[in-house]
């Protein structure tokens, strides 16, 4: 699991300065979602609703709204329903704020690891950012317990989410096997079963089985 980059706190916070200052696209954005929470939204009527109530603002449209919607999907505020479908959930972000750990299971986290990357050994004084990881990770029901958190430095967080990604990988190769079988295609099935052999090397993702043995 990655990183906390975003505390929903500090992002209310924002949002308070943001009341003293002239409306942004983000804003506009945000109220109309927060109008019909818990809806699933068509990105295309947020859009206009949003551009129609800038150019009435200040007389001119508004650009790239569609690609704020999508940053506020990446900062964990939106959810994405489907491709171009959103929906605002104030519970969800309340859970958010649940799962996410507070700054002092953070920093108990690191002070139990010496400050150190558990798998490399590395911190801060090698140069190297570290961060608290969710052992359990938080989509698969991991709270924020100190217990389930332990110090990564970033490369080996991003591995970590990288194995998570392969398991897309494996199941896409045993698909194109798959395929490969029905139409005799041996220069294909050669080729995926060479790619599982690489998985069983590595010893990584063994809870998908490969469709076919050595
Ligand atoms: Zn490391």
């Amino acid at each position: 699991m990655f990183c906390d980059t975003i505390d929903a706190c500090q992002y209310s916070q924002e949002i308070n300065i943001m009341k003293n200052k002239k409306k942004s696209i983000g804003d506009l954005v945000l109220a109309y979602f927060k109008k019909h929470p818990k809806k699933d939204l068509k990105h295309g009527p947020v859009v206009d609703w949003v551009e129609e109530k800038y150019l009435k603002l200040y007389g001119r449209k508004p650009r790239d709204t569609w690609r704020q919607i999508r940053k506020f999907h990446e900062e964990g505020i939106l959810i994405q329903v489907k491709k171009g479908v959103y929906r605002y959930d104030p519970d969800y972000i309340r859970k958010k704020e649940l799962y996410d750990f507070p700054a002092y299971i953070k920093e108990a986290i690191y002070k139990r690891d010496a400050y150190k990357c558990v798998v490399c050994g590395r911190g801060r004084k090698d140069g190297v950012e570290i961060c608290a990881d969710h052992i359990k990770p938080k989509d698969k029901g991991g709270t924020n317990i100190l217990d389930n958190g332990q110090t990564l430095c970033t490369e080996h967080n991003v591995m970590k989410k990288n194995y998570s990604q392969t398991e897309a990988g494996k199941k896409y190769f045993i698909k194109l096997y798959k395929k490969a079988v029905k139409a005799s295609d041996e220069r294909m099935i050669k080729f995926c079963k060479q790619i599982f052999d690489v998985y069983d090397e590595k010893g990584i993702n063994s809870h998908i089985p490969r469709p076919n043995h050595k």
